[in-house]
């Protein structure tokens, strides 16, 4: 199954994804956390991208698409795939339609989760996450045994330098604007499936799990 998660900055799609990539084994394409990476190694994307992620606009579309075209062609891709963060304009869209078409596949599924706005401030201003191993916390929602360390690994919890109030923002006001028109291209095609993302992640991939098993009762 070729899956797509989208929502606003905010809304879970990582957290849900890392536990949909473990339930039905297909790899996690996340295009935030890709250039997360090329940040760190300090490779030519990665100094691009830092310029437009610090100020929380959208990385160019062109960077972008060719990020994601590269990785679509991996192997591990052949038995289904979860795009998380991407695609997040109409050109990134159409692009990556093209780009599945011409291997003959196509988008299968496009979850929503839907969140209120009041929720993915408080949500994303206390979020932390481990230097060491990338697993996510929260201040208040989901806080770590011991202050500022990992449980799982003992690694040091900073908070994301885009997640600061003023960024936050900015990603919220870009999201509106360019990425939820998305909602209406994938609604189009008959495949956008809205679900609830303001409860607990056990709660939401409860709603997950729903439309997955209905979509193996199609095939
Ligand atoms: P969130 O969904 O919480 O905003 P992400 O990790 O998906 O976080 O993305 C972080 C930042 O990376 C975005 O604010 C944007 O600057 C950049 N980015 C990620 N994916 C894309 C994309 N598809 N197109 C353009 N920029 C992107
Ligand atoms: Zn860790």
């Amino acid at each position: 199954m070729n899956l797509l998660i989208m929502g606003p900055p905010g809304a879970g799609k990582g957290s849900q994804a890392v536990i949909i990539k473990e339930r039905y084994n297909i790899p996690h394409i996340s295009t935030g956390a890709m250039f997360r990476e090329a940040i760190k190694a300090k490779t030519k994307t990665g100094l691009l991208a830092k310029e437009y992620i610090d100020k929380g606009e959208l990385v160019p579309d062109s960077v972008t698409i060719e990020l994601v075209r590269e990785r679509l062609q991996a192997d591990d891709t052949k038995n289904g795939f979860l795009l998380d963060g991407f695609p997040r304009t109409i050109a990134q869209a159409q692009a990556l339609d093209q780009i599945l078409s011409e291997v003959g596949k196509k988008i299968d599924k496009v979850i929503n989760l839907v969140v209120d706005e009041e929720i993915l401030v408080i949500r994303i201003s206390g979020r932390r996450v481990c230097k060491t191993c990338g697993e996510t916390y929260h201040i208040v929602n989901k806080k770590p045994k011991v202050e500022e360390i990992c449980d799982v690994c003992g690694g040091e919890l900073i908070q994301r330098a885009d997640d600061n109030v003023a960024t936050v923002s900015n990603r919220i006001k870009v999201y509106y604007e360019k990425t939820r028109p998305l909602l209406n291209y994938y609604d189009d095609k008959g495949i956008l499936i809205n679900i609830d993302g303001s409860g607990e992640i056990e709660e939401t991939f409860r709603y997950v799990e729903k439309i997955m098993e209905d979509a193996n009762d199609l095939t």
